[in-house]
C-alpha cells in the first residue's frame, strides 16, 4: 500500500493521465486536459503497453473526417445554441415548479421536465466543457464544466472521479471509481461477492435514485473533507477550486432548497420534490452511464499486479469495457449529450459530442480492421435488459464461493 510518493512522481502523474486521454485527433490543438491539482494516488495504479497501431489508424481516419469536411472539432454553433435551449428549459422548468405550481397536475411535470433539463445540463454542456470538448477557449470550457455545479454536483471532484479514474482505467477494478458501488453492489467479476447482491438487479433501482441527492447533500462533502475517493486519495480543494466548491454548494442549496421553502412557506412540499426532482435525475444520469460499461457486453480488466502491463494497449479495452446503445435515437442523441455513443466518447472526450454519430461509423470500421470488438445495441430497452441481466449475474456466487 505504501509507495512512497516521491515529488517527482507526484509531478508526472498527471502528465503520464493527460498523455493517455489527450486527444487522437490532431486537429484538436489546444488545451491539454488537465487533472485539477497534481498529486498520485498512493495505490499503484495499472499502466497500459504502447499503442499497436490501432491507436495511431483511429486519429488518423478521424483527422481526415474533419479534413474532408472542413468542420471543427469543437466550438459548433450547434453546441452553443443546444446550450441556450437547454439552460432556458431549465431555468423555465425551475421557475414553474418553485414558484408557480400549485396543484399536483402541474407540479409533477415540472418536475420530470426539470429533471430531464438538469440531467441535459450534465450530459451535454459539462460533460463537453470537462472534457476541454465544447470550445478550443479554455474559459469557455471551465465555464461550461462549472454547469455542474449549478445543478449541485462539484465539478471539482468530477474531474478526478470521471476525467482521470473513470476515463483512464475503464472498468478496471481497484481504478476506476465508476465501478466502485461499495458494498452495496458487484458489477465487476472481480469484486467480492456477498449474500445480500443475490437481489442487486432488484434493489440497485430505486438507490439510482438517491445519486443525485448523495452528491450534492453528502458525498461531495465527505470526499471534499477527507481528500479520499474510493480507494484513492485526491488533493482537498484549495483557493479557487474550494471558493468554486463551497460557493456553489451554498448557491444550489439555497437555490433549490432554501429559497422554495421561504416562498412557499412549506418545508415538506419542497423537501419532498427536492427528493422527485434528484430522484429522477439519479435514475436518469445513473442508467445511461450504466448501460456503457455495467452490461453483459462489456469487458471488466482485472488490474495488472503492480508494475506491470495491462494486456492490451489503452485504446483496445476503451473500446471494448464500453458498449453504446440507441445510435439511430435522434432524441437520445440529443438529449443525453452523445453518451449513447460513449466508446467514441471514451476514444475522443476532446471532440464535441455533436460529431459523434458520424465518427461512429469510421471508429466501428477501424475497429473491424483491427479486430477489436465494437458492441452497439440497437435501443435503449436491449440496453436496459442487458444492464439488468448483468446485475443478476453478478450477484449470483462466484463458482469458487459455492463450491
Ligand atoms: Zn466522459
Amino acid at each position: 500500500m505504501t509507495n512512497g510518493s516521491p515529488s517527482s512522481k507526484i509531478a508526472s502523474i498527471p502528465n503520464a493521465i493527460n498523455a493517455l486521454v489527450a486527444p487522437l485527433t490532431t486537429s484538436v490543438t489546444t488545451p491539454a486536459p488537465a487533472a485539477p491539482h497534481s498529486l498520485p494516488p498512493s495505490n499503484p495504479l495499472p499502466k497500459f503497453p504502447k499503442d499497436d497501431g490501432f491507436r495511431e489508424d483511429l486519429r488518423k481516419r478521424v483527422d481526415a473526417y474533419f479534413a474532408e469536411t472542413g468542420q471543427s472539432p469543437r466550438d459548433l454553433f450547434r453546441m452553443y445554441l443546444k446550450t441556450a435551449i437547454i439552460l432556458t428549459w431549465l431555468i423555465a422548468s425551475y421557475i414553474f415548479l418553485a414558484y408557480h405550481a400549485t396543484h399536483w397536475y402541474e407540479a409533477i411535470p415540472a418536475a420530470i421536465s426539470l429533471a430531464m433539463a438538469m440531467s441535459a445540463v450534465g450530459f451535454s454542456i459539462q460533460h463537453d466543457g470537462g472534457h476541454n470538448a465544447y470550445s478550443k477557449r479554455n474559459w469557455v470550457n471551465r465555464l461550461a464544466g462549472m454547469s455542474l455545479d449549478l445543478i449541485g454536483a462539484s465539478s471539482y471532484l468530477w474531474k478526478w472521479k470521471h476525467g482521470v479514474y473513470h476515463h483512464t482505467y475503464c472498468n478496471v477494478e481497484g481504478a476506476d471509481t465508476d465501478i466502485d458501488l461499495g458494498m452495496l453492489g458487484r458489477v465487476s467479476p472481480h469484486q467480492r461477492h456477498r449474500w445480500w447482491h443475490r437481489w442487486q438487479h432488484i434493489y440497485l433501482f430505486p438507490l439510482y435514485a438517491l445519486t443525485a441527492s448523495r452528491w450534492h447533500l453528502w458525498g461531495d462533502f465527505k470526499e471534499a473533507l477527507t481528500g479520499k475517493m474510493g480507494p484513492h486519495p485526491i488533493p482537498r480543494p484549495k483557493g479557487r477550486h474550494a471558493l468554486l466548491f463551497w460557493g456553489a454548494k451554498i448557491t444550489s442549496i439555497f437555490t433549490f432548497l432554501i429559497l422554495p421553502m421561504l416562498w412557499r412557506q412549506s418545508i415538506w412540499e419542497v423537501v419532498l420534490f427536492y427528493f422527485v426532482v434528484t430522484g429522477i435525475m439519479g435514475v436518469i444520469m445513473t442508467i445511461v452511464f450504466q448501460l456503457a460499461h455495467c452490461v453483459q457486453e462489456a469487458d471488466f480488466p482485472a488490474a495488472a499486479p503492480a508494475g506491470e502491463h495491462m494486456d492490451k494497449s489503452w485504446a483496445v479495452p476503451q473500446v471494448e469495457t464500453t458498449v453504446n446503445f440507441a445510435r439511430g435515437n435522434p432524441f437520445l442523441s440529443w438529449w443525453l449529450g452523445g453518451l449513447n455513443f460513449q466508446i467514441e466518447h471514451h476514444l475522443f472526450p476532446q471532440i464535441c459530442h455533436i460529431h459523434y454519430p458520424a465518427i461512429s461509423k469510421i471508429v466501428e470500421q477501424v475497429c473491424k480492421e483491427h479486430g477489436v470488438r465494437y458492441t452497439a445495441h440497437p435501443t435503449f430497452w436491449r440496453g436496459l435488459v442487458s444492464h439488468y441481466r448483468w446485475l443478476r449475474e453478478m450477484g449470483r456466487p462466484p463458482v469458487s464461493q459455492t463450491a
